[in-house]
């Protein structure tokens, strides 16, 4: 290109950031220096639903060398298989017809390549399948009926996923559901129809993110999404840049809570791409978790999301960890220290508390 064209290119496409690499010497403004890698022997994090995951994460990236992708798919497979998590894999609620969709993605750094499965039935842990979509394919997703074939044609076991506590919580909610069902986003904290009040449509997801101590960086994340959604609904966490995302230079980030929040600010991404303009992981969290609630006032002529004081009303939290080590989750609302996520690294495993953006 010459640079005429590359001006007007740049014109064009009102394009600011320094693109050296693939245009020669730079005119835009400076950006920070990319982080380094941290001296550390590997960290993990995930949701608070998450500690037996971290732990199995971390200790595979650094007993096995496993690649942090493949180390977060590790650790989120018990969760997966766990009948008592109502919100991932086996046992998750199902959609509106009491069917369980699950959807999950997963991406590595080093190779910047991605896979995901959505909407996919039968499979116990659709992360492994993420996984394989990942490394044996040139795509990135596989939805339904395709991911499910997919992933028999590699060896995996079609099981029954509805359990019998999961299918009377649906039976439930099926008795009470109201016309408007499908258009009010219900949160964890106010759900929409009163006749629900006691018992608010449940969200849940593992996301786990990993670096191991060269700096190379992995997620995944895995759901049985929003708990009787309208089958086919496809939630944040099977997409690249929304659910999850990682970039080897920066880090790695991820989302649970409502996925069309996620979805509609590019969540994960942009929190990658704040670490990248110099925020800690933290900063790049609550970042996001601001800008998603300008977009939900917005949303909300047609809409309503909020509460009276401007608050969005659903949940979502975001996980990060930065190329030196650092870490940070940040949710939406809450009191300080009444959400958490989980943490494994050198110092063990523990819970710790998320930051707040509107406490
Ligand atoms: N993000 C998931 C979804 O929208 C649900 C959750 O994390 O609770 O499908």
């Amino acid at each position: 290109m010459t640079d005429l064209t590359r001006r007007k290119f740049l014109q064009a496409t009102g394009a600011s950031i320094a693109t050296t690499s693939l245009f020669g010497a730079s005119t835009a403004q400076p950006q920070p220096p990319l982080p380094s890698a941290g001296k550390h022997d590997g960290v993990a994090i995930s949701s608070a639903n998450g500690l037996e995951t971290v732990k199995i994460a971390h200790q595979l990236m650094l007993n096995e060398g496993m690649r942090p992708v493949s180390a977060a798919i590790r650790g989120v497979a018990v969760v997966e298989a766990d009948p008592n998590d109502m919100s991932v894999g086996y046992g998750g609620l199902p959609n509106e017809l009491g069917v369980v969709q699950l959807d999950s993605s997963c991406m590595d750094g080093p190779t910047h390549n991605a896979g995901s499965v959505a909407c996919i039935e039968d499979i116990m842990h659709p992360a492994q399948v993420a996984e394989l979509v990942m490394d044996r394919t040139d795509h990135i997703n596989l939805v339904g009926k395709g991911a499910r074939q997919f992933a028999i044609d590699h060896g995996f076991k079609t099981e029954n996923l509805l359990t019998d506590r999961a299918r009377e919580i649906w039976l439930k909610w099926r008795a009470k559901r109201t016309d408007d069902d499908r258009l009010w986003p219900l949160g964890d904290t106010v759900p929409a129809d009163p006749a629900l009040a006691d018992e608010p449509r449940p969200w849940g997801t593992i996301h786990c993110s990993a670096i191991n101590s060269v700096g190379d960086v992995g997620c995944c994340t895995t759901t049985s999404g929003l708990s009787f959604k309208i089958p086919g609904r496809i939630g944040d966490s099977p997409l690249v840049g929304a659910g999850m995302y990682c970039d080897n230079e920066i880090g790695t980030a991820g989302a649970t809570g409502r996925g069309e929040a996620a979805i509609l600010s590019g969540g994960s991404m942009l929190a990658v791409e704040r670490m990248r303009a110099g925020d800690s992981p933290e900063q790049a969290c609550l970042y996001v978790l601001k800008r998603v609630a300008q977009q939900a006032q917005r949303a909300s002529k047609w809409q309503p999301m909020l509460y009276k004081d401007g608050v969005p009303n659903f949940g979502l939290t975001f996980y990060a960890i930065r190329k030196d080590g650092t870490y940070a989750s940040a949710s939406m609302h809450g009191k300080p220290g009444s959400r958490k996520f989980a943490v494994a690294d050198k110092n063990g495993v523990r819970l710790e508390d998320c930051a707040i953006a509107f406490a």
